[in-house]
């Protein structure tokens, strides 16, 4: 299906104008939105007379939304359709979904997560190695943690492997932690950062699929269940974020890096550069099949979109527009 080492887009999103820096519409932004600025910064004028150490809204301190990107290394469609995967199916018929999104060539894990939250393609971020090491030079490339940061928005990764440290631009993360563990353990610490810092953009990576994938196969019945596991890890993080209301506030995006066939990826085959993407959350269109081509890149810049961050005229990726309610 897929010949090109870039995925043909057929989104009709195709100019090279600047983004405006309008926001998505969602309902709790709707409506009397200025005024209640006014009136937030008044009677946090009137707080801070008498709470010494309370912080009104600044501009270095906005009161904006969430993203939280969730990255199921090696995650296949039909996989995710396949194994026993009750949460991830609830947010898929609950958002907006593509089961036929474009990773970028090669298709592996740093090189497309690299284009994932950087908005272009690897002809432009120049990373096609799959290996980084503490120590190296990180992403030259604008990053939607830079981009964010510059923002006054707080930024973290949470993810299971040191090479994720290629996106770890100096002074572009609040939080930057490696759990080298499967997606039980690194589910808590990322849901323990989020719960007492609510962090307004939170990357996480679950390698659980890709290991098994590697170990016994693609769409092998321990891969699904490595699926399983991580749409479990899922359940525990949506289920934090209702009980703490972060829900009502967040973009969730879950998608992966690539997908993978037999025993590995990296090839441009359909099994390869397949993968899901998923989004749920405050005005998002429910159970709606996204018709455009989704590519890769497109998570940076649906994120900053969001999250009322510009957009870089210069990227590849294009905000997905159409899952927003109008
Ligand atoms: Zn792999």
């Amino acid at each position: 299906m897929q010949q090109n080492q870039h995925p043909v887009r057929f989104s009709a999103d195709a100019g090279c104008l600047p983004e405006p820096v309008s926001r998505p519409n969602v309902p709790h932004m709707k409506g009397h939105w200025r005024s209640m600025k006014i009136w937030t910064i008044l009677i946090g004028l009137f707080l801070s007379l008498l709470v010494t150490d309370w912080v009104p809204v600044t501009q270095a301190n906005p009161p904006a939304l969430r993203v939280v990107v969730v990255s199921i290394d090696g995650a296949r469609p039909d996989g995710i359709l396949q194994a026993v995967t009750p949460t991830i199916t609830r947010l898929w018929k609950e958002g907006s979904y593509s089961f036929r999104a474009q990773t970028i060539s090669p298709s592996t894990t740093l090189p497309a997560t690299t284009s994932m939250l950087t908005g272009i393609s690897p002809d432009r971020h120049g990373e096609r190695d799959n290996n980084w090491w503490p120590g190296e030079a990180t992403v030259t490339a604008e990053t939607v943690f830079s981009l964010a940061k510059s923002q006054g928005l707080k930024t973290a990764m949470v993810v299971t492997k040191e090479k994720f440290g290629f996106l770890a631009r100096p002074g572009s993360l609040d939080h930057f932690e490696v759990v080298p563990h499967l997606a039980p353990d690194v589910v808590l610490r990322a849901l323990a950062y989020l719960k007492s810092e609510k962090p307004h953009l939170l990357f996480i990576h679950f390698a659980d699929a890709d290991i098994t994938g590697h170990l016994h196969g693609w769409m092998s019945p321990e891969y699904l269940i490595a699926l399983q596991t991580v749409d479990e890890a899922v359940e525990i993080l949506l289920r934090m974020m209702e009980e703490t209301k972060l829900v009502r506030e967040t973009l969730l995006i879950i998608t992966a890096d690539h997908g993978g066939h037999d025993f590995t990826h990296g090839t441009t085959l359909p099994e390869d550069m397949t993968i899901p993407w998923i989004a749920v959350g405050p005005g998002v269109r429910e159970g709606y099949e996204i018709p455009d081509q989704v590519v890769i890149y497109d998570t940076a810049a649906t994120v900053l979109l969001f999250l009322g961050t510009p957009i870089p005229a210069h990227w590849d990726g294009r905000p997905l527009r159409s899952i927003f309610r109008p």
